[in-house]
């Protein structure tokens, strides 16, 4: 194969996963606006790992919800793999979602009343994908995000806040999404554990997953590939991480 077919190849592999094209939103609460982001562009390749700091307040949640199809812009396109998405029906975007993104929070957002297993297949019902196979997904979920099957029939809240993180992870990567956004995740972990997060993350990152990670860490900024400072609604600075500041020392 010429070196030019080997480039060509690189380039065709690094398909558009996500674009921003001036993506503005404005909350409306008891008539006090609030603009949250002010006209953000942004292009995600696959396979990127990209990392988000910035400010308390600056707009990251709100970034990340909008390309989780969670909220909609005020104005401005996001495009996912191809489709215009800020045009879709609620239906839709939900089906989107939940096929194409998997979401991952500083709080974990399990459900207290039901078990590991439960949380973890949750993705998989709207789905229709019959028991047995949810489980057998369910297993494999948890042991890739770095959990133990002893665990699945527990209830989140007998488990440590790194536990309940990894079960986190493996609901959000159960229906194998080829978006995985992460807002905060090492948050509320000590070292030990956020090392376990970040490297489940680059794991499915090089298994080829396209992963946003917001953090206020840079030691887990470092690990990406790319890092944005958001100030103020918009995207400030564009910085390229050091791997030697990153919390996993051998990735
Ligand atoms: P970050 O995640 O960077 O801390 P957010 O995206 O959560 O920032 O918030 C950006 C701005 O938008 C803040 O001023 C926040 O108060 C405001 N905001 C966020 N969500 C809402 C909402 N649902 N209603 C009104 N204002 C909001
Ligand atoms: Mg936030």
């Amino acid at each position: 194969m010429s070196r030019d077919t080997v480039v060509e190849r690189s380039v065709l592999m690094r398909r558009e996963v996500l674009v921003l094209e001036d993506v503005v939103k404005v909350y409306m609460a008891s008539s006090v606006e609030t603009v949250a982001l002010r006209g953000v562009s942004l292009r995600v390749y696959s396979g990127d790992i990209i990392a988000i700091m910035g400010p308390s307040g600056s707009g990251k949640t709100t970034l990340l919800n909008i390309v989780g199809l969670l909220d909609k812009p005020t104005s401005g396109r996001v495009v996912i793999e191809g489709v215009d998405v800020s045009r879709l029906s609620s239906g839709e975007m939900a089906r989107i979602r939940n096929y194409k993104i998997g979401f991952v929070l500083q709080f974990y957002n399990l459900i207290n009343r039901l078990t590991v297993l439960e949380n973890i297949e949750m993705p998989l019902i709207p789905r229709g994908v019959p028991r047995p196979e949810r489980v057998e997904m369910a297993k494999r979920a948890l042991l890739r995000a770095g959990g133990e099957l002893s665990w699945l029939p527990k209830k989140p809240n007998q488990l440590s806040g790194g536990q309940q993180q990894r079960v986190a992870i493996a609901r959000a990567i159960v229906g194998e999404p080829e978006i995985i956004l992460a807002d905060e995740p090492t948050g509320n972990l000590d070292v030990a554990s956020s090392r376990i997060v970040v490297n489940t993350l680059q794991e499915l990152n090089r298994e080829g997953a396209t992963i946003l990670v917001v953090t206020h860490n840079p030691e887990v900024a470092h690990c990406t590939q790319r890092i944005y400072l958001i100030r103020d609604g918009l995207i400030a600075d564009t910085l390229s991480p050091d791997p030697s500041k990153c919390i996993v020392t051998s990735g």
